[in-house]
């Protein structure tokens, strides 16, 4: 699978929505396919060869985030939520479901080609990974456990390592609250947010030009945070 030839399949009960999806995704010339229900969409998941589906969460039948559940029984594909603003918990709950990404609407067409481009280099790169990641003034080789900011290394802490891991190893995806404290905390620590709070403050710090305006360690209001390497 080349990244422009991808099959997207998009479960959206909104026609004018699905046409924006259509068009925007066409012109990059991706297959796009199309399904107005959620039970029609996660079958479709499956006899359609998706690699990476579009979710509504609020569809005519059954609940996105049952859709989700569906797809995620059997297949690794990115899914990427779209919801609307006033369903931030829903949001959580799908990513926590296994959604890889969300959109909010409304959306803009650069919006949605970065985090489709992201979710599918995901998940072509799988588990071989590249172990080296450049972003603003940072170079992080992950094997050799080397930070450098303009070519000078800096220390980072054991914790605030496995969270630049942890964020890197979703490059350009949410990474939500709950996933970042289970993986790099361990699962009794789910709810301590506010470590999260600090050590992100920290890697800013270390990591950014202008930590107070960071441009790669991005918080995602109320859901975690994304880590974003050069505008592509
Ligand atoms: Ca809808």
């Amino acid at each position: 699978m080349t990244e422009g030839k991808a099959t997207v399949l998009v479960i959206e009960d909104e026609p004018e929505i699905r046409r924006f999806l259509r068009s925007s995704l066409g012109a990059e010339g991706y297959r796009v396919v199309e399904a107005e229900t959620g039970t029609r969409g996660a079958v479709d998941a499956g006899t359609q060869k998706a690699d990476l589906a579009i979710v509504d969460l609020g569809l005519p039948d059954i609940d996105g985030i049952e859709v989700i559940r569906k797809i995620r029984g059997w297949s690794p594909m990115p899914i990427l939520v779209l919801s609307a603003r006033a369903q931030e918990r829903a949001k959580i709950e799908a990513l926590d479901a296994g959604a890889d990404d969300y959109i909010t609407k409304p959306f803009g067409v650069g919006e949605l080609l970065a985090r489709v481009r992201a979710a599918l280099r995901h998940a072509t790169r799988g588990a071989s990974g590249k172990n080296v990641l450049a972003f603003g003034e940072v170079t992080a080789d992950f094997e050799k456990r080397v930070v450098k900011r303009n070519g000078d290394e800096v220390h980072l802490t054991a914790l605030e390592f496995r969270l630049l891991a942890c964020l890197a190893q979703h490059l350009g995806m949410v990474v939500t609250h709950r996933q970042l404290l289970r993986e790099v905390w361990g699962p009794s620590h789910v709810d301590h947010t506010h470590y999260l709070r600090i050590y992100m403050k920290q890697l800013r710090e270390k990591l950014e030009a202008d930590p107070v305006r960071p441009r790669h360690l991005l918080t995602e209001t109320g859901v975690g945070y994304r880590l974003v390497a050069d505008a592509d």
